[in-house]
């Protein structure tokens, strides 16, 4: 495990920037609205108190044995999943983990890559890195679209756009998609970004996803999603990079069921998602789709300092529920930019 320190990329100060914050008055509405919205769907779906805290220890328990048996935990994903034909990478830093990705797509003289959502490359700053190396990467999730064609950072770890209202999304769509009419109906916005992005995948060299749980045991990347947009990413290009960090794994397939039964009922206050991915490979001889590599990249950016001290060693127990985030008394007022990272 790496001793290399964290890197984080700065913004402006937080004074700076919440100050602008506090003074618009539409970030303000968008976001207590959105807050109280989300808070009152996470309610609902845990009305008995004493399930919801028995739920919550299980997975504690889960997550605090996985981290006990972390180094060795890791070895045997990487054994498991080179087992089944997926290629392990590791990298310390941000710089590593994009240069590893950049070296795969330009092995195969790549130029267009299609992202499902992953919160490890915002950290890494990875459609930047690509962009400045010649290879789009364009973001098919449709908060995270919509914030890449703002030219904005995601401002919420579930919920990227959260932060826009339906007008400036009418406005961004009709500016950037060609022949978008200007609209504020929600699904008509939502078929306009689905019929920009599904040529997209046809087109891409390369699907790049994140991984919410990689299971040491089977050598299984698992991933949580409502837009479909992560299995269209992950199986339709000829080639599938997941990027996530050290502190993902799992022991067993069974570790899976309480974290996911947490996950998107804190996230999003739905019982389960709409799709629930499991890669285990490439495609094999004989099928009829799947993409023929499958990488995965494993990034520690100061994990590894954070496991090596007791007190930090419990922010790795995080499965990015973003619940927190939605009670924060500061965040639920001026949102997620102010912080920078
Ligand atoms: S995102 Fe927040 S609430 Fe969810 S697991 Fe991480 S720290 Fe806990």
């Amino acid at each position: 495990m790496s001793t290399h320190p964290i890197t984080v990329h700065p913004a402006r100060s937080f004074k700076a920037n919440s100050h602008d914050a506090v003074n618009d008055p539409h970030l303000r509405k968008s976001f207590r609205g959105a807050m109280d919205f989300l808070m009152a769907k996470r309610a609902a779906q845990f009305p008995d108190h004493n399930e919801l805290e028995a739920l919550r220890s299980l997975g504690e328990t889960v997550r605090q044995r996985c981290l006990a048996k972390l180094p060795q935990l890791l070895e045997t994903l990487e054994a498991q999943l080179t087992a089944n034909g997926v290629k392990v990478h590791w990298a310390e830093t941000p710089e590593e983990a994009n240069a590893i990705i950049h070296g795969l797509i330009a092995a195969r003289n790549g130029k267009l890559a299609v992202k499902g959502k992953s919160m490890v490359s915002e950290e890494t700053e990875l459609n930047h890195y690509l962009e400045a190396h010649g290879v789009q990467a364009v973001e098919s999730d449709m908060g995270e679209y919509i914030v890449q064609l703002a030219g904005e950072k995601p401002s919420h770890i579930i919920m990227p756009a959260i932060h826009k209202t339906k007008a400036q999304i009418a406005t961004l769509f009709h500016d950037n998609i060609p022949a978008a009419p200007y609209t504020e109906d929600v699904d008509e916005l939502i078929q306009l970004g689905r019929n920009a992005l599904r040529g997209m995948y046809l087109k891409a060299d390369v699907g790049i996803s994140g991984v919410n749980f990689a299971v040491a045991e089977t050598g299984t990347l698992c991933l949580v999603e409502n837009e479909g947009n992560g299995r269209m990413c992950t199986t339709v290009p000829d080639m599938h990079i997941a990027i996530t960090g050290i502190e993902k794994v799992v022991e067993k397939l069974s570790d899976v069921i309480p974290l996911y039964s947490i996950l998107p009922r804190s996230a999003t206050g739905q019982a389960i998602t709409t799709y629930f991915n499991m890669i285990s490979r490439p495609r094999q001889p004989g099928e009829k789709d799947g993409p023929r590599e499958v990488h995965l990249v494993l990034l520690d950016n100061g994990r590894s300092q954070a496991y090596a001290d007791e007190q930090l060693r419990k922010t790795l127990q995080c499965i990015r529920c973003g619940a927190c985030m939605n009670h924060c008394p500061v965040y639920s007022r001026i949102g997620g930019h102010a912080y920078g990272t």
